[in-house]
């Protein structure tokens, strides 16, 4: 069973729901809906129709919503798209029509760009394929030079080369594609180009204001965030390995170890890591990946990201359910490397929690003894999430009824949602019944050991305060002995 998430982007290609069926039997946990395309409308179809299918398939689907945040990007060509060579003169007017691009100038999405930039600065557009090296500011058109040529088409991003814009991260129209999160009771909220932990506090902020506590998500693609990111990772559920943008800005050759470091920073501040950008990008139109995108994928993995995104190969792409398909395989054998399962993970740190302890505890024992399983009987899914920041093969289930904790588990590694109500029991009954319940789905079977953590009190935040162990079998259906 794959530990390691797969976030998709919905799109064009997975709008209608026999795509978006095909995407979560081919096992996606996560999908993202992109603020940057579409109407609200869009989203708001998108959204009651993956939640349809993800109930028919009896499957929990966390949902991503992405604002755009201050993404610069070119306006729309007459055709469509045009093809720029070497040495071309080429214009960003944010006066022109935004219709209206053509072989000579097009649109620009933001009007302070003249004023951040000078003669001389280099914009890199659709992630790295056209560079442009400025010749002459004159009003709102930026006048360049074409250094890398290439097809260039409508919306494409436009970034610049060593940071350094002064757009806050929070723009007008995040502050409406923020309100419409809410209003689709989104799991996880993507904040785009934050600089500092103040650009997540002033998400949250909004996001509590509107009365949801969706899980903040920090893209980590400006330069200015690589740097912060240690405040950034106090104040952020999640962060994003945004390597479109970030590879963008801090050069491609950066890549590899920065996200190795956030990976690696991320899991031990106990938070959560996805993984994101071009990692299957040959699968847009080929129905295999490339061997440079298995080991990509696999490295990921072995890096101990959470989850691993899907961007254009789901939204717009040919084979989307294929490319989730080809992502889960590469994930499942990379997941057998030893190094995936062991952990060094906090052996010399302090614990401040009783939950905390006994989620380490539990971790210690489960990949000490033969475990099969862990149930971890949680409301606010931290004790789960705990559990699996340790590396592991051993699944560990949340049970809960809490619905947002089940979608907000999606995304962690080696995590996976059991919707179960064991409120009202005994203690001892309330272990029989997730035994029973995970023998029924098949999840274990009988001399199978099982890990048990729960709190004396269910429902409560924060409340686990003991570990069991039990052995699947007669005991499931014994009598009910002391309480332990
Ligand atoms: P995007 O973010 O897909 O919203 O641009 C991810 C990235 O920049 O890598
Ligand atoms: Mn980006």
């Amino acid at each position: 069973m794959r530990r390691t998430k797969i976030v998709a982007t919905l799109g064009p290609a997975t709008s209608s729901e026999q795509s978006m069926r095909e995407l979560i039997r081919a096992g996606v946990n996560v999908v993202r809906i992109n603020f940057s395309h579409g109407s609200a409308d869009d989203h708001r179809k998108s959204v009651n129709s993956l939640r349809k299918v993800a109930a028919q398939e009896n499957r929990v689907i966390g949902i991503l919503g992405d604002l755009q945040g201050p993404k610069i990007r070119v306006s729309n060509f007459v055709n469509d798209a045009i093809e720029l060579k070497k040495g071309d003169a080429f214009t960003l007017d944010i006066d022109l029509d935004e219709n209206a691009g053509d072989q000579n100038a097009v649109g620009c999405t933001y009007r302070e760009l003249p004023n951040d930039i000078s003669v001389g600065s280099v914009l890199v557009l659709d992630d790295g394929r056209i560079v442009l090296e400025t010749t002459e500011i004159d009003g709102g058109k930026i006048h360049t030079k074409v250094l890398v040529g290439g097809k260039l088409s409508n919306r494409k991003g436009i970034n610049l080369r060593g940071g350094g814009l002064s757009a806050a991260a929070i723009t007008e129209k995040d502050r409406e594609d923020l309100k419409l999160a809410v209003e689709l009771d989104i799991d996880y909220l993507g904040v785009s180009f934050p600089r500092d932990a103040a650009d997540l506090n002033h998400a949250r902020k909004l996001l509590n204001d509107h009365g949801s506590n969706a899980g903040i998500v920090a893209k980590i693609e400006r330069a200015e965030a690589v740097a912060a990111i240690d405040e950034i990772l106090e104040v952020t559920d999640v962060i994003m390995v945004a390597r479109g943008d970030l590879g963008v800005e801090i050069g491609d050759p950066q890549l590899p170890a920065v996200q190795k470091e956030l990976i690696n920073k991320a899991r031990t501040a106990n938070k959560v890591v996805i993984t994101a950008t071009q990692m299957m990008e040959s699968m847009v139109t080929s129905p295999i990946p490339t061997r440079a995108e298995v080991f990509d994928v696999a490295n990921a993995v072995l890096d101990g990201t959470d989850a691993v995104m899907l961007s254009a190969e789901t939204a717009v792409g040919k084979f989307p359910d294929r490319a989730v398909t080809a992502m889960s395989r590469i994930c499942e054998e990379a997941e057998k490397q030893p190094r995936a399962m062991e952990s060094q993970h906090r052996l010399h740190t302090h614990f401040d929690h009783i939950d905390e302890s006994i989620a380490m505890a539990s971790m210690y024992a489960a990949n000490h003894l033969d475990v099969k399983a862990i149930g971890a009987l949680t409301e606010t899914g931290s004790t789960a999430l705990w559990m699996s920041r340790i590396s592991s093969s051993i699944p560990i289930y949340a049970v809960t009824m809490n619905a947002d904790t089940q979608t907000r588990v999606t995304l962690y590694r080696g995590v996976y949602p059991v919707p179960f109500d064991v409120r009202l029991e005994s203690s001892y009954e309330a272990n029989q019944i997730v035994v029973k319940k995970l023998v029924e789905q098949q999840r274990v079977e009988d001399g199978d050991l099982v890990i048990i953590t729960k709190g004396d009190m269910f429902g409560v935040a924060s409340g686990t305060n003991s570990m069991k162990i039990v052995r699947v079998g007669d005991w499931i259906n014994g009598p009910v002995l002391a309480a332990e």
